[in-house]
């Protein structure tokens, strides 16, 4: 994580911080500090107000909500779609993309990344294998798990069961899940 990147994140645990405290923090000088801060300015990530830090909460959330359910996206499993117009937008997992495709909630889709569950390898969408309806649920039910090989696709799904298939499949199987209802499993 770079310096900025940290900073977003005091930011988020803390609030409001000042330059004089951040800068006690990372060891530099103020010079230092106000040039990462500048940028973060320009970048729209943070606004500065009588001497005090803290995020640009609209561009935060905007950035790291799922425009399908709304939902903070986790970067294990976010994915990111950017349009042929130049937006980016993210969903909180590969089931909130496939119910974005289904509703044809965005249009002109480009391209479309995701991290492989395993590695965190940056991985093209259309062309990673899921498995869908799994035990594991790090987002939304059904899950929908990504990965950039069949083989670390079959191997999970042994340990926790759900569907292997390439994007039109786990698409079609995720839709199949949905209409019939959620699995309960019952702990007695
Ligand atoms: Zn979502
Ligand atoms: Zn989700």
């Amino acid at each position: 994580m770079d310096r900025k990147e940290e900073i977003i994140e005091i930011l988020k645990r803390e609030g409001t911080n000042t330059a004089k405290r951040l800068a006690d923090y990372f060891n530099v000088s103020l010079m230092t500090i106000y040039r990462d801060l500048k940028e973060l300015e320009d970048e729209g990530k943070i606004i500065r107000k009588h001497g005090y830090i803290k995020l640009n909460e609209k561009k935060e959330r905007e950035e790291d909500r799922c425009s399908f359910c709304g939902k903070q996206t986790d970067k294990r499993v976010e994915v990111t779609i950017y349009t042929t117009k130049g937006e980016k937008y993210k969903a909180c997992c590969a089931h909130c993309h496939f119910m974005i495709l289904k509703n044809n909630k965005i249009e002109e889709i480009d391209i479309v990344m995701l991290q492989d569950f395993i590695t965190g390898n940056p991985i093209n969408f259309y062309s990673a294998w899921f498995v869908v309806g799994s035990s594991a649920n790090p987002c939304c039910q059904p899950s929908a798990i990504a990965f950039g090989s069949k083989e670390d696709a079959e191997r999970f799904s042994k340990g926790f069961g759900g569907t292997v298939g390439d994007f039109k499949t786990a698409y079609e199987t995720t839709i199949k899940l949905m209409k019939a209802g959620q699995k309960v499993k019952l702990s007695i």
